[in-house]
C-alpha cells in the first residue's frame, strides 16, 4: 500500500529544470536541504551543519509545491514517499498508528528518503477539543517516530509538507519544520520565465508577445499558465481540423502555428 508511492531518483520525471520563476527558491533549497543529504560525510563535521529533518513549502495552490518536492528528491538522490494522507486516516483508520511506524520504518529501510506530505495541514492541522480520539493518537505516534529521527543524526529521512494553509497547521508541527519556503503567485517577470518554459517546444505565431501575456496574467499561477496554453494551442489545433474537413485537404499537411487571442475580455 505504502510501496505503490514509492518513487526512487531515477523514476522522478521532474528537474530543477522543469521549473521556471524559482531561481533564488530553488538556490536556498539546494543549500539548505540537498547539499547535506548529497554531501553527508562533509555536512557531519558539525552538529550545527545536518540536514534538516523537516522542512516545509507553503503558499497558493498550482505554484510549484509539488514540482519542488520531486525535484529536491532526484537532485539529492532520496527515495521519496508520497503518503496518502486520506489511506492514513480513513482506509485504515484502526491500523493508522501502525501504518504511521511503519512508513518511518520503510523510509528508514530505504534511506536516504523523503516522506512527502500533501496538504500536511489535513492531518497535522492544530489539536483541538473536537478531535477524534484516534485522529489524536495518530498525530501523537507520527511525532513520536519523527522525533526518533530527529535524535538519529545518522538517519537520512526528511518530512516534506507542503500547504496552502500554514496558519492551519499545529505549532507543534511548526516547530519540525524548521526550513520554511513560500512558494508564491508568481509576478510579472516570474510568468514570463514560466511562459517561456512551457512554449518553448511549441510552433507559436511570430506575433506572440510573452512579455505582453505575462503582464495580462497577473494572478495566473503557474498551473493556470498552463492551461491558458493548452487551451490556447488546442483552440487552434480545433481551427486547423475544421479548415482541413472542409476543404478536403490531407490533415497531416501545414503548420500549426498558434496565437493567443482576447475574446470577450478573456484571454484565449
Ligand atoms: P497544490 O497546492 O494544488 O498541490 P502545487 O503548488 O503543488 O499545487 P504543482 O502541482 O507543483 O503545484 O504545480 C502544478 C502544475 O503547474 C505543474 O505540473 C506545472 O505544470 C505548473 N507549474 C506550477 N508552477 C510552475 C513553475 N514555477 N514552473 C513551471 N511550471 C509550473
Amino acid at each position: 500500500m505504502i510501496a505503490s508511492h514509492l518513487v526512487t531518483p531515477e523514476d522522478i520525471d521532474i528537474s530543477w529544470s522543469d521549473i521556471a520563476g524559482l531561481d533564488g527558491t530553488i538556490q536556498e533549497l539546494r543549500e539548505t536541504v540537498v547539499l547535506p543529504v548529497r554531501h553527508r560525510k562533509l555536512f557531519s563535521r558539525s552538529k550545527l551543519w545536518r540536514a534538516p529533518k523537516g522542512v516545509l513549502l507553503h503558499g497558493p495552490p498550482g505554484c510549484g509545491k509539488t514540482l519542488i518536492a520531486k525535484a529536491i528528491a532526484k537532485d539529492a538522490g532520496m527515495r521519496f514517499i508520497n503518503l496518502d494522507v486520506g489511506v492514513l486516516t480513513d482506509k485504515w483508520y484502526g491500523e493508522s498508528q501502525k501504518l504511521a511506524t511503519a512508513v518511518f520504518t520503510l523510509a528508514k529501510k530505504l534511506q536516504p528518503c523523503i516522506i512527502f506530505i500533501d496538504e500536511i495541514e489535513s492531518f497535522l492541522r492544530m489539536r483541538g477539543s473536537n478531535d477524534h480520539e484516534a485522529t489524536a493518537m495518530i498525530k501523537t505516534q507520527f511525532m513520536l517516530q519523527w522525533d526518533g529521527l530527529m535524535s538519529n543524526t545518522n538517519i537520512c529521512v526528511l518530512v516534506l509538507g507542503a500547504t496552502n494553509r500554514p496558519q492551519d497547521l499545529d505549532k507543534a508541527i511548526l516547530r519540525r519544520m524548521p526550513a520554511q519556503f513560500h512558494i508564491g503567485v508568481p509576478r510579472d517577470c516570474q510568468r514570463l520565465e514560466i511562459l517561456q518554459l512551457i512554449l518553448q517546444t511549441e510552433q507559436l505565431c511570430p506575433s506572440v508577445n510573452l512579455k505582453e501575456l505575462a503582464r495580462l496574467t497577473t494572478g495566473f499561477s503557474g498551473s493556470d499558465l498552463r492551461e491558458l496554453c493548452r487551451h490556447a494551442s488546442l483552440y487552434r489545433m480545433r481551427q486547423f481540423m475544421r479548415e482541413k474537413l472542409n476543404t478536403g485537404e490531407k490533415i497531416g499537411k501545414g503548420k500549426i502555428e498558434w496565437d493567443f487571442e482576447v475574446k470577450d475580455h478573456a484571454l484565449q
